[in-house]
């Protein structure tokens, strides 16, 4: 058994002078040359190979989850990002030539720098704690940043594992975590920044954004779902039913790209129901709350919140339903509803419920669903191709997936992010290197050129207007 580390709340007197300091690393351009980003991205990998059996053990601790799905969807995230950030920082980082170049202005060498944006702020949520956390800090150091990550106090264990990675691994000097709850976030937004990276709720996400719209300070949000899945009578039931269970049942549904809720065709309800049942018993053969892959509700204000919900719904359990308070414990609930006024479809439940609500046609579920949100954070869409790109192009999210929950977030070399509420910016593979970077256009005009600059100069006589 590993011994983990302790969370503790950093003091809020120390905050300024510790971003101060950060802040001179950066000032001082140690963390420009692509030489020190990739040693610490380096650091980093090693840091992480460390620690695996600790980060493994604190997110079993905090959110219950498996080793396996710790692997996935942390750790061995975590390290392939590092991985693929080594390997292509310098063509990422490399000076860009603007297209289309006439003769002239070719002369002035033309180019855009990428620089790192400064000194940053990134704030992690709860639900992937060393993911969401670490995922834009490998975007930060590769810009060449310097930054302070304020990982979730929800997930303590993982937060108190981040902090020995970070101070093991990383240059002291440049990086650094602040622990603690909204004083200790209060007291960092009060500081100055160069970019915000915030990962959680809507609400947060509004304060984080009037915050620094206080100073100009550029953000990056990824907030929150209510995202919709939508089955017309030509999908694969057995197939919309084992992949939209999946995407229920991962991390216990704390998900923020899994889908809140399923319009389903009354044609193929029954068909769908029935296969839910059939992949329900084959992912837990020996019931949910036994089985070692499931996770559990983070801690008992988030099961006090899913349990009202339920329990305010009007609609029909089909499967699951139980809960059990002592052990955070919530099976995958499948609800049939028949109102968008639902307390399952109206607020984000992230958690294990699935409602579903019957439609008539994809028309009316394309209405719906953009009903409910306009900007979610994912579509999900089954049937055939031409309904599929038929739901693309009527409705908007940040991104989507078809024939399946959310797997477009899984591919990490496609950039990740929100759309209108749903988040703005994105990050993963380059878009995590361009996110931390400014797009610093220069020119060099020769001096030799001066002849031909001559027009440009006043007096602007009769002779250089005909020109
Ligand atoms: P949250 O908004 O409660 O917390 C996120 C972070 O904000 C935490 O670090 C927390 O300490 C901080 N925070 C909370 N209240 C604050 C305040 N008043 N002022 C300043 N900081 C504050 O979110 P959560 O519960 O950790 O995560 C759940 C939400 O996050 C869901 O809505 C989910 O959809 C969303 N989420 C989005 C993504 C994404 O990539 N788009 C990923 C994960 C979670």
């Amino acid at each position: 058994m590993v011994q983990l580390p302790a969370f503790e709340h950093t003091p809020i007197e120390t905050i300024e002078s510790t971003v101060n300091g950060i802040r001179a690393s950066f000032l001082s351009h140690k963390t420009r040359p692509l030489e020190y980003r990739i040693q610490q991205l380096r650091k980093l990998y090693w840091g992480m190979r460390d620690n695996r059996e600790l980060i493994i053990e604190a997110c079993k601790k905090d959110i219950g989850k498996s080793t396996y799905e710790t692997y996935l969807s942390e750790y061995g995230w975590c390290v392939n990002d590092i991985v693929f950030m080594q390997k292509n920082l310098k063509r990422f980082a490399k000076d860009e030539k603007p297209e289309d170049m006439n003769f002239q202005n070719k002369l002035f060498g033309p180019r855009i720098r990428k620089d790192p944006l400064g000194t940053v702020l990134i704030i992690g949520a709860y639900n992937f704690p060393i993911q969401l956390s670490l995922g834009p800090l490998i975007g930060a150091i590769s810009a060449g940043c310097t930054a302070v990550l304020k990982p979730s106090e929800q997930a303590p264990h993982a937060a108190a594992v981040l902090e020995k990675i970070v101070k093991e691994s990383l240059d002291p000097s440049s990086y650094t975590v602040i622990q603690g709850a909204i004083p200790e976030t209060t007291a960092l937004l009060d500081q100055k920044w160069d970019k915000v990276f915030y990962t959680g709720s809507a609400n947060v996400g509004t304060i984080i954004a009037k915050k620094a719209a206080e100073t100009l300070t550029p953000v990056t949000l990824e907030l929150g779902g209510r995202n919709p899945a939508i089955v017309t009578k030509h999908a694969d039931p057995r197939l919309a039913a084992r992949r939209l269970l999946w995407a229920k049942t991962l991390n216990a549904g704390q998900v923020c790209v899994s889908q809140n809720f399923t319009l389903i065709d009354r044609e193929l309800l029954p068909a769908f129901i029935k296969e839910l049942k059939n992949a329900f018993q084959e992912f837990y053969p020996d019931g949910v709350q036994k089985s070692p892959d499931y996770a559990r509700i983070v801690n008992q204000r988030q099961f006090q919140r899913l349990k009202k919900m339920v329990e305010d719904s009007k609609g029909k359990i089909l499967i699951g339903g139980t809960m059990d308070e002592s052990d955070l414990f919530i099976e995958p609930t499948v609800i049939q509803v028949d109102s968008l006024d639902d307390s399952t479809v109206k607020d984000e439940s992230f958690g294990p419920l699935m409602p579903i609500l019957p439609v008539t046609d994809l028309d009316e579920a394309i209405k719906i669903a953009n009903q409910v949100h306009d900007t979610p954070l994912g579509v999900y869409s089954f049937g055939t191709k031409a309904e599929m790109e038929k739901v693309l192009s009527q409705t908007r999210s940040g991104g989507a997936s078809c024939n399946d929950g959310f797997y477009h977030a899984s591919i990490p070399t496609l950039e990740f992010g929100g759309v209108g509420t749903s988040g703005a910016g994105a990050y993963r593979g380059k878009a995590s290197f361009d996110c931390f970077t400014h797009r610093r256009p220069v020119t060099t005009t020769p001096g030799w050129i001066e002849g031909l600059l001559s027009i440009r100069y006043p007096p602007y006589t009769a002779k250089k207007q005909k020109r």
